[in-house]
């Protein structure tokens, strides 16, 4: 209920807020059984709680245009690059099923959501994987998509918020997909170097060629509490290195422990999180209210 009071204060005092209710609007009879504790939530009370079974505690999974959403300022988010589709240049067998399976699901065209937004009046550039779509395998969509916005970001001097989410590399893309680390890391450096920020969240679950590139190249990496980020599978480490693994290797409290995560930050923070790190290391000045 926390999150419902502080977003009732901020209304009356006219301070930027996420809009929730354009996100509730289109969820009426929509319920979602938690994999937790098998309850049964309705999704427009999920999304009051951030999408947080209100039972057990258990993250649901987000939709990138749901995720931006619930963390930016009312009216604030663009999206951009959205007219790139995939499509079945190789001729991989069972691709083409499974891309159209996967748009009409999602009603997203790939799997990463790019555009602008802002937390508090501060502008930023965003892109934000979707597990939903092909568990948001990195082909040469996606990778356009992001090499795309840093370079926007770049050009404009806006930090990028990266949300990760993914099953690896696209195999049905071949080699093209593992290029999408190199081309997406060229374009982090070139960001980089003219001295603007890059954070990453990582979200349940990051891991394969995502993980080995742009997802640990932020200069802060924050994780939501138990997702799991790794590159291989435990088995396959456990082969490769004949050792036993302990229980919570790959979660973001194992990655905290050892020093390849800066934070983990429960989603009810995030919003206030990110709005910390923006005002601290922005380049541009903050714009005021909504517009
Ligand atoms: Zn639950």
């Amino acid at each position: 209920m926390a999150n419902i009071f502080t977003s009732f204060l901020k209304n009356l005092t006219g301070q930027p807020q996420p809009d929730i209710e354009a996100l509730i609007r289109n969820t009426e009879n929509v319920t979602l059984v938690c994999k937790g504790c098998n309850s049964e939530n309705s999704k427009h009370q999920l999304l009051r709680n951030n999408m947080i079974c209100p039972q057990c505690g258990k993250y649901f999974r987000l939709g990138g245009k749901e995720r931006i959403q619930l963390i930016c300022d009312r009216k604030s988010c663009t999206e951009m690059f959205d007219n790139f589709e995939s499509v079945d240049f190789l001729e991989f067998p069972g691709y083409a099923e499974k891309l159209e399976k996967a748009k009409k699901t999602t009603k997203e065209k790939d799997a990463v959501v790019c555009g602008t937004a802002r937390i508090d009046g501060n502008e930023f550039a965003f892109f934000v994987m979707d597990s939903r779509f092909m568990m948001a395998s990195m082909g040469s969509v996606l990778g356009e998509k992001i090499t795309s916005i840093f370079e926007y970001a770049d050009e404009h001097d806006l930090p990028v918020i990266g949300f990760t989410a993914s099953g690896g590399a696209r195999m049905q893309e071949g080699i093209v997909s593992l290029m999408q680390m190199a081309k997406v890391s060229g374009a982090v450096k070139r960001h980089s170097k003219s001295g603007n920020l890059y954070v990453t969240v990582l979200t349940d679950p990051t891991t394969g060629g995502c993980t080995a590139s742009f997802a640990m190249q932020g200069d802060i990496i924050l994780a939501e509490p138990k997702a799991l980020v790794g590159f291989a599978g435990r088995r396959v480490v456990e082969q490769t290195t004949k050792s036993k693994l302990p229980d919570n290797f790959q979660s973001a409290e194992f990655l905290l422990e050892h020093g390849f995560v800066d934070a983990i930050v429960p989603r009810e923070k995030l919003r206030e999180t990110l709005s910390n790190l923006l005002n601290i290391h922005s380049k541009k000045p903050k714009k005021g209210g909504e517009e």
